[in-house]
């Protein structure tokens, strides 16, 4: 009997996705570069699956039903190019290729190209949830062509998570948008994490709370309206200790973020689209800052914090909570906001409701929160604010959040994301910004020219004449 789909890329999300597949019924061919990983795989990991190791692509691609589906769930880059080069001359027109790796979005628009010109069907497929998503249901983001997605349509919504709300997958849009989907949802993934990164600063530094009592409110709070996988996961992290030292881990964590791009190229499509997402771009840039380990060591030294240790009250612990929420609504805001123009300039035909529907399970940023965004998402509200029920809910978070800004600055603790959320809530409100000015300053030295607020047209004078 052929394989109903085959897999490529048997690292922790290849080998995970392929047990979820075959748990579900169906047969699974696999293969991976290197013959060794597909043995211990073979292994360490299938019992009862159907799943059938091929060690070289023409008999994996000849163990496949047709039309064939091969899902790659290799390192993104070079190595996809690698694998579709290699797949091409056993595959023929209306076999499927779907990327389920971290690629970006523009590899995903040539790949789409280039393939349709051979007949062959492509899918750009963003995968979020970790190993854990991949083995028991991860949110999937497949983009690419109608006719592709349903090739496959059924398979994914069997190993998609599953919420109240329907499986966490649909057909994202046309072409390249499921990975650009992804990528923004990691942008906005980064930038939570940075919030609560900060609320926890503060909450050690300012409140010198230990790690239990951390946990124990990030647990509390995870049970109201913060409730979402990263606070779930902050407070399991507080929680547990090292062997070794019996010190919390996180004590014994270097304070050094890595990063795989995904959040630098959310804020690269931003700037080239024109879209605010400040508080992504600046969780990238202080994961950058956290890497300078050698520079801030020797810099505190240099500057010594006024720090005063501050009571945790039960206001201080609201405040800090409202801030929390407040900030990861911005980052939402800017994510959605971007999806939308994306899809507009790129003609993606995304569903904004659809793209938070299937990140309601499975995946990184799953969070009570998006059933209310949920609620007022449009294409003319993608950034969420133009509501008055929005309104009334963030104005019940602002003196929270500017208490928990004037205690950080007090206490000279840097919160990059939290005080950008503020920033950029009130850069929108406000109706009249500071740019005349910027406008008068590019005229005076480059003839910029400036339009007026009085009449139309577009003006330009000699700001020194007369001087
Ligand atoms: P990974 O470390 O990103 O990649 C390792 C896999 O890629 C191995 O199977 C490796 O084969 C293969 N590979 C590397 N270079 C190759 C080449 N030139 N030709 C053919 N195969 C090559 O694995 P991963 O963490 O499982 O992630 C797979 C994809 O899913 C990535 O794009 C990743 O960004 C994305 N993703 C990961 C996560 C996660 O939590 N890890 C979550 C969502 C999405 P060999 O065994 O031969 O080296």
């Amino acid at each position: 009997m052929k394989s109903h789909i085959g897999l490529i890329g048997l690292a922790v999300m290849g080998q995970n996705l392929a047990l979820n597949i075959a748990r579900k019924g169906y047969k699974v061919s696999v293969y991976n570069r290197t013959a060794q990983r597909t043995e211990e795989f073979v292994k360490n990991r299938v019992t009862n699956e159907e799943i059938e190791p091929h060690y070289d692509i023409e008999s994996f691609v000849k163990s496949l039903e047709r039309p064939r589906k091969i899902i790659l769930m290799v390192k993104a880059g070079k190595p996809v190019d690698d694998t579709i080069s290699q797949l091409l001359p056993h595959l023929e027109p209306g076999d499927l290729i779907i990327d389920g790796g971290n690629s970006h979005y523009m590899d995903t628009e040539r790949r789409f190209k280039e393939l349709s010109e051979k007949g062959i069907l492509f899918l750009g497929m963003g995968v979020s949830g970790g190993e854990y998503g991949a083995l028991h249901g991860p949110s999937l983001m497949p983009g690419g062509s109608r006719e592709a997605y349903n090739l496959v349509e059924e398979i994914l919504l069997e190993i998609a998570a599953k919420t109240e709300d329907g499986p966490c997958c649909t057909y994202v849009g046309e072409r390249s948008a499921g990975h650009f989907v992804k990528m923004v949802h990691n942008g906005i993934e980064y930038a939570i994490m940075q919030a609560i990164a900060e609320v926890y600063h503060i909450m050690r530094d300012v409140l010198s709370l230990s790690s239990e009592e951390m946990s124990s409110i990030f647990e509390e709070w995870n049970r109201g309206e913060l409730s979402s996988f990263l606070v779930e996961i902050t407070y399991k992290i507080l929680r547990k200790k090292d062997e070794e030292t019996g010190k919390p881990m996180v004590d014994v964590i270097l304070d050094k973020a890595e990063q795989k791009g995904t959040g630098k190229w959310t804020s690269q499509a931003a700037l080239d689209l024109g879209i605010p997402t400040p508080s992504i771009n600046l969780a990238v840039v202080e994961r950058v800052i956290s890497h300078f380990k050698d520079i801030r060591t020797r810099l505190s030294k240099l500057y010594n914090k006024r720090r005063s240790a501050t009571q945790g009250s039960e206001e201080f612990l609201r405040d800090l909570r409202n801030s929390l929420f407040f900030a990861m609504f911005m980052a939402f805001s800017q994510g959605m906001w971007l999806i939308a123009e994306a899809s507009k300039e790129f003609g993606y035909g995304v569903s904004l409701s659809e793209v938070l529907r299937i990140w309601k399970g499975g995946c990184i940023i799953r969070a009570k929160l998006i059933d209310t965004l949920r609620r007022y998402i449009s294409n003319e509200n993608a950034y969420l604010l133009e509501n008055e029920e929005v309104m009334n809910l963030l104005k019940g978070k602002i003196d929270s959040l500017k208490n928990i800004l004037k205690a950080s600055i007090e206490n000279e603790i840097p919160v990059p994301v939290l005080s950008s959320s503020y920033n950029y809530f009130m850069s929108l409100t406000e109706e009249r910004l500071p740019a005349n000015l910027i406008q008068a300053q590019r005229d005076f030295f480059g003839a910029h020219t400036f339009e007026r607020v009085d009449r139309e047209g577009v003006f330009h004078i000699n700001w020194e004449e007369g001087e």
